[in-house]
């Protein structure tokens, strides 16, 4: 049995970074903008704030404008919506991005509500929610649009193929349902309560796994040939104490299956943090009225 392709989402986001480089740059040739990213951390929660100092540097490494304002994990919801206001307002900012979770005394949905839709880089508003479910013009939750662009470097046409995305969160599986949709992908979402997961994911053309349960799905859920997106970021124990980081695909025996698959780490991680620049680029060419790069 031959072993599945390795979809290099580090290496595709690498050039992806490089391409909206470029384009920056002439935007600023051009028009005399630089498009801004605005960042905001609540608390101190060790991976958050990996994430968003990772999310500062891509971005100056894109030649944008990187904003970062970190609030303590006390802090008052008015205060952080206030903080969004001043955002929404200032022109310099063409993308925010409200680093999640949040504490309990903030009412998430309120912020992500609070942010302008035009500026909501990671695509949650309900507006940009609402906008691609029923196919208009939408800022795209990260995640899910990196899956979309590896899907279609990888196969090219998605028509008529059947998906399965397993897991049905705002953040991940429902939108990329819905761009797999867009693409005319004959879809199923699975989640918790689906009868016989092993079955559908044993039809599926395309699997998208977004569960959170480190290698859930094993090869023999897999149709020979098909291809797989695994999302899931799970750290497990090793015996040296450090621990690892594994998908939700147990990669071992699905390589042994898959047409092709792509790794963790180095697979849909990295192009969750290229698309948000890409979006960035993309809110401020809107914003600007200036035509969006293709
Ligand atoms: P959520 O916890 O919000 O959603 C998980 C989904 O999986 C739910 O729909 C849930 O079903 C479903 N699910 C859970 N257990 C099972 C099960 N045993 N069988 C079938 N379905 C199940 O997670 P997210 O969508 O936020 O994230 C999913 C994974 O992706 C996580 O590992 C996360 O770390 C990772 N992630 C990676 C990113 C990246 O950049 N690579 C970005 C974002 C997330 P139900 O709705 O019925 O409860």
């Amino acid at each position: 049995m031959t072993r599945a392709e390795i979809i290099d989402g580090k290496l595709f986001a690498e050039r992806l970074r490089a391409e909206i480089g470029r384009q920056v740059v002439r935007l600023r040739e051009e028009h005399l903008v630089t498009p801004g990213l605005a960042v905001i951390l609540v608390g101190e929660d060790p991976a958050s704030q990996v994430y968003v100092r990772n999310k500062a540097h891509q971005a100056r490494g894109a030649s944008m404008a990187s904003f970062e304002y970190r609030l303590p994990h006390n802090v008052p919801q008015e205060n952080l919506l206030e903080l969004i206001a001043r955002l929404n307002a200032d022109p310099a900012v063409h993308g925010i991005l409200v680093q999640l979770p949040l504490p309990p005394q903030v009412d998430t949905d309120r912020v992500i509500n609070a942010i302008r839709p035009d500026k909501d880089i990671d695509g949650f508003h309900p507006v940009n929610a609402g906008a691609l479910a029923t196919g208009g013009d939408a800022l795209v939750p990260c995640t899910p649009l990196g899956c979309l662009m590896l899907l279609k470097h990888r196969l090219g046409e998605l028509a008529g193929l059947r998906a399965v995305v397993l897991g049905r969160s705002n953040i991940v599986g429902k939108p990329m349902a819905s761009l797999l949709l867009r693409e005319h992908c004959t879809v199923t979402i699975a989640h918790s309560k689906t009868r016989d997961l092993a079955d559908e994911c044993r039809r599926a053309d395309i699997l998208v796994a977004a569960v959170g349960r480190p290698r859930m799905v094993p090869g023999d859920w897999i149709k020979p040939g098909a291809t797989v997106i695994d999302v899931g970021i799970n750290r497990i124990e090793t015996p040296d104490g450090k621990g690892r980081l594994v998908g939700d695909v147990d990669f071992d025996s699905a390589v042994q299956v898959a047409g092709s698959i792509t790794p963790v780490p180095g697979g849909v991680g990295p192009m969750t943090i290229a698309c948000l620049l890409l979006n960035t680029l993309e809110a401020a060419c809107r914003q600007l009225d200036l035509p969006v790069p293709s």
